[in-house]
């Protein structure tokens, strides 16, 4: 009779869960529109308006093991919301597989620093992002939301990286770039080659067996995605994303979903973001049913 407003079918507890669903709602170096604090439970919100039966995998998501946290007490001082999330995610169960809600882009790196760590092995990390986020500093901040893939590439353990989607950066991001030889793909080069060409370029130096994917959503076209922090036209369609997560998530540790700045939504990309993370976890729950 009574419903958690949690994210749709994680009913599950802690303990014994497959997946755990956490909330990041964390915004504090905010470039351009705010509130992506507000993103988790706007996507947990979209999210119970889809079937629990997800037909392309033959997945019920109400037969999983998906427990959602909550959100995470973040504050507004980049450092300790780092540390935090690093300290989360050390508390997490063995092996289970966690979906981050953000909050903005500026969670990964303490994600996937915190998951390297807990793990005990070398991930490869696929970033999906209008963005190359290769800013050494935005804003006066190390921390800020624009140097997210530099933050990356500094992680000792994030063995191997690539980026797809880019369509932005500075004169400065893209002679580091070229100098240091990270593995961008445009999104012209989607449109123009295929999103499963780009991927099979992005895999050869996505050498690591386990990945981690990182899904800035305005890496997707403001068409399909408008209420993000930094909306950048002629972007990847919501094709190319599921397919990307398609060939991925059986690889994947870890998953997460940040920009959405509900405010700017009348609730399509809060859908957008619910669905592909329930496409996340079936896909992957297809894998490990042995398909
Ligand atoms: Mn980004
Ligand atoms: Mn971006």
């Amino acid at each position: 009779m009574f419903q958690k407003c949690g994210f749709a079918d994680a009913s599950g507890e802690l303990e014994g869960a497959d997946y755990v669903v956490i909330g990041l709602p964390f915004d504090s170096t905010t470039s351009f529109r705010s509130g992506s604090r507000d993103g988790p439970n706007a996507i947990r919100l979209a999210s119970l308006n889809f079937e629990s039966y997800e037909r392309d995998c033959d997945v019920d998501l109400a037969d999983l093991n998906i427990c959602d946290l909550g959100n995470m007490e973040l504050g507004s001082d980049p450092a300790y919301a780092w540390a935090t999330i690093k300290e989360g995610i050390a508390l997490l169960p063995d092996n289970v597989v966690p979906v981050f809600l953000g909050g903005e882009h500026s969670i990964a790196p303490p994600i996937i620093g915190g998951l390297v760590q807990k793990r005990h092995s070398e991930l490869g990390v696929l970033v999906l992002d209008a963005h190359m986020d290769l800013r050494e500093e935005y804003g006066c901040t190390r921390f800020s939301h624009a140097c997210t893939s530099r933050r990356i590439l500094e992680i000792e353990g994030a063995r191997s990286y690539a980026s797809i989607g880019i369509r932005s950066g500075s004169k400065e991001e893209h002679s580091f770039a070229a100098e240091n030889g990270a593995c961008l793909f445009t999104s012209r080069e989607v449109r123009e080659m295929g999103i499963d060409s780009v991927l099979d370029a992005a895999l050869e130096s996505l050498s690591c067996e386990q990945l981690y994917i990182s899904l800035d959503l305005d890496a997707l076209d403001p068409a399909y995605a408008p209420a993000v922090g930094n909306p950048e036209p002629f972007g990847l369609t919501p094709w190319d994303v599921k397919r990307v997560i398609e060939r991925l998530a059986t690889r994947a540790v870890g998953f997460d979903i940040s920009e959405l700045t509900p405010a700017y939504d009348r609730g399509e990309t809060a859908l957008m973001a619910a669905s592909l993370a329930r496409w996340f976890i079936a896909v992957k729950a297809r894998g490990n049913k042995g398909y």
